[in-house]
């Protein structure tokens, strides 16, 4: 993948929450009591160039509907 900004290509780096160290996740979860939540990593992409950081969900179907 290329830097939008810069044309660089970005690296895939991790991002952890600050303090604990553990990946981190983005979660979704529909009123009701009955619905599942969504969970999915996070992929994350740095352009060693400008500093630009992508974000991207592993498993975007997750989300679907
Ligand atoms: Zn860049």
């Amino acid at each position: 993948m290329r830097c939008e900004k810069c044309d660089t290509e970005m690296v895939l780096a991790e991002l952890f929450g600050a303090g604990y160290p553990t990946s981190m996740f983005v979660r979704a979860k529909k009123k009701g009591f009955f619905e599942t939540e969504k969970r999915s990593g996070i992929k994350c992409f740095v352009c060693p160039e400008c500093g630009k950081i992508e974000l991207y969900v592993e498993e975007p179907q997750k989300f679907k509907g």
